[in-house]
């Protein structure tokens, strides 16, 4: 019995999120999410997954989903950032189908000064609720990893109980990955803060699991962001182990792994660690830098600032937006609104 048999192909959500989670968790697999600024990347990854028989986690950082909206469009408050994430989560929702695999729609780091991002996510999740009888994401992150834990967690269960009313699922951290992504610079970051200690662990799923079972953590174990070559960055994906133990000896469940883990910052880690973390329950792994291609200098000197597609593909739309005005202007099509 394969995965299609338990979760229909297209955009999965609530119930079909369970169902992944549980299939991957007990089968010793994870799904990658790919973070996504366009249509053509979301198509290039659905493509992917499909040739390779695979669901796929397609995401929208911050950054992503106002690049998505166009940087023509103001960003404040948060305006163009929630407009570029429904406006990808309605291109995945049209085109998924047809690749006949089961896909996820995520929305990746939001940290606190990002809550209206949150929101206004949120709130096309309830209109799509309202007229569908499901959320248009199937989930989101919230990273709270830079406040204390505690209030990690009430933040956290306070959007946990509006989305369980809508059957969408949360990924929170905790403990601090190491190195830069999307503007959060943590390069300098003190080692002992990089690990996750499991009574943390059991804090949120005693929290979380009043609520609902709709919800994964990225555990830091010593994971970097960015991009580094295998083997120098210093993972401990065992601890991962060590918590789901922890968890179900305290709380005497049945489960082995009744946490579903997500590998955040995974760049460097050799393939020994990512099968190590999967086997201790991790069923989502992000792939923020796969999205970077065509870098010369190779994929261990990322050069963000370069090859990152936003910026060559913006390139190409200035250039089309100077020819559409000129095709404007012969016209006579100029000052007429
Ligand atoms: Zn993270």
């Amino acid at each position: 019995m394969g995965l299609l048999d338990i979760v229909p192909a297209g955009v999965i959500t609530g119930d079909n999120i369970r169902k992944l989670y549980q299939y991957a968790s007990q089968h010793g697999f994870a799904i990658p999410a790919i973070n996504c600024t366009s249509s053509s990347t979301i198509n290039a990854a659905l493509e992917a997954a499909r040739d390779i028989k695979s669901p796929i986690i397609i995401q929208f950082s911050n950054g992503g989903a106002a690049y998505y909206a166009g940087k023509g469009i103001s960003n404040k408050d948060e305006k163009a950032a929630i407009l570029g994430a429904v406006a990808g989560a309605h291109h995945v929702r049209t085109v998924a189908k047809s690749y006949g695999i089961p896909v996820v729609i995520h929305s990746d780091h939001c940290a606190k000064k990002l809550l209206p991002w949150f929101d206004g996510m949120l709130a096309a999740d309830e209109e799509y609720f309202a007229k569908f009888g499901e959320p248009l994401f199937s989930s989101h992150m919230l990273d709270l990893s830079e406040d204390s834990k505690e209030e990690n967690i009430e933040i956290c269960v306070h959007y946990l109980e509006r989305m369980a009313k809508i059957n969408c699922h949360l990924e929170m951290e905790i403990g601090i990955t190491g190195g830069e992504e999307d503007g959060v610079d943590n390069s300098e970051v003190d080692n002992a803060a990089l690990y996750t200690q499991p009574q943390d662990i059991l804090d949120i799923y005693n929290a979380f699991s009043k609520i609902t079972d709709l919800f994964s953590i990225a555990a830091a174990f010593g994971n970097v962001h960015g991009v580094y070559a295998p083997g120098n960055v210093k993972l401990h994906p065992e601890l991962l182990g060590k918590h789901q133990q922890y968890v179900k000896e305290q709380l005497k469940l049945q489960s082995d792994k009744p946490v579903w883990f997500v590998f955040h910052g995974g760049s460097g880690s050799t393939e020994q660690d990512i099968q190590t973390a999967v086997n201790f329950g991790v069923v989502k792994m992000n792939g923020y830098l796969q999205g970077q291609v065509g870098n010369p200098d190779g994929p261990t000197k990322p050069n963000k600032k370069f090859y990152d597609p936003r910026v060559w593909v913006r390139e190409a739309e200035k250039t089309m937006t100077a020819r559409v005005q000129q095709a404007c202007r012969d016209l006579n099509n100029v000052n007429v609104l």
